[in-house]
């Protein structure tokens, strides 16, 4: 016998109590291409919207084997420890390449995932990196409206999605390791220039003076960008993943991160620019996908990249009348 479908009414319902597998099938609807479900899951989403906003978001990002798994993992044990209700999402479009998600995988959080105070989901998957942002985005939503208040999401530091994870979240944490020497070079200036804090990671053993060289040298290339909008000057820490150590610390920048911004104000500013923001990437990437993908425009745009290629018509003649064609359809 088939199994009646919980009503958004009811999904809603279980969200707000904190039911997990509520919030889990809710995602699901979140994350899924059936044009019902999306609608069923807009409506939870609109309903749950006024519980939501009262969390911390934290990004984290650096390259694989940098020890984010690990990381989360201790930072998240620390989190619930301290009564707080942990949430870890992930941002990681390439997953649909590899058929299997590296990031937010249960497996390498063994003990955080047994945690009842804490809740991991695997990154989506979806051809793009818009896609994927959005269920990430409305994914914070429903597990702040269950009652986690604080989200952490995870994103592999090697392309455009720390950018997408550094506009949904409220503090950006980059990992990073001691280098041979080459700590300042290993890293694109523009993610940098993102981080509220550095956090040197595998501060343990034979690592520890190298750890603590590198927080120098970062520390001092961090006052060389231009003072944040925010009024916070970024920190580097170290810390150990393995042990613990240095992992309560990051904690604390957090909270003198969120202390000084919620007093003057920008974490609200900040937040509610992040709204608009989702909303006009929502509209670009729905109107390039429908633009893209209506049959009247995939023949005209073969002929007329021919037509382009061969100057028969100029490239920006050739957009105007496909975006005519489109818009007059
Ligand atoms: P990710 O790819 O960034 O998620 O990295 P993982 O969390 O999977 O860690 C990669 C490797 O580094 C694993 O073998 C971890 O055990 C190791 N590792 C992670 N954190 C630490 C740490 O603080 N100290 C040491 N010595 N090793 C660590």
């Amino acid at each position: 016998s088939r199994k009646v479908q919980p009503s958004a009414e009811e999904l809603v319902e279980g969200i707000l109590a904190g039911n997990i597998t509520a919030l889990s099938r809710a995602i699901t609807l979140v994350e899924s291409t059936n044009p019902i479900h999306l609608a069923k899951a807009n409506t939870i989403i609109n309903s749950c919207l006024p519980f939501a906003n009262k969390s911390v978001r934290i990004g984290i990002t650096g390259v694989p084997g940098v020890g984010k798994s690990t990381f989360i993992e201790a930072f998240g044990k620390h989190l619930t420890s301290l009564g707080k209700k942990v949430a870890v999402l992930a941002v990681d479009p390439s997953s649909t390449i590899s058929h299997g998600s590296i990031l937010g995988d249960k497996t390498r959080m063994e003990e955080l995932v047994k945690d009842l105070n804490a809740f991991i989901r695997p990154s989506a998957s979806g051809e793009t990196l818009g896609g994927v942002a959005r269920k990430t985005r409305e994914t914070i939503t429903l597990c702040e409206a269950a009652g986690f208040d604080t989200i952490i999401i995870e994103t592999v530091g090697v392309g455009q999605s720390e950018t997408a994870v550094h506009s949904m979240v409220d503090f950006f944490l980059l990992l990073k390791i001691a280098g041979a020497g080459d700590e300042l070079q290993g890293i694109k200036r523009g993610i940098m220039e993102m981080a509220d804090a550095i956090v040197i990671n595998k501060a343990d053993g034979d690592n520890i003076k190298n750890a603590q060289f590198a927080k120098v040298e970062f520390n001092r290339a961090l006052h060389l960008f231009p003072a944040k909008k925010s009024g916070w000057t970024p920190k580097t820490t170290t810390c150990s993943a393995l042990t613990s150590e240095g992992i309560p610390e990051v904690w604390n920048t957090i909270t003198e991160f969120l202390n000084l911004t919620q007093s003057n104000s920008y974490f609200f500013e900040k937040r509610k620019e992040q709204n608009q923001f989702w909303m006009l990437e929502t509209i670009n990437d729905q109107l390039k996908s429908n633009f893209y993908s209506s049959t009247g425009i995939q023949q005209l745009l073969e002929s007329t990249k021919k037509a382009v290629q061969n100057d028969e018509i100029s490239p920006f003649a050739a957009a105007t009348l496909l975006l005519e064609k489109y818009f007059t359809k």
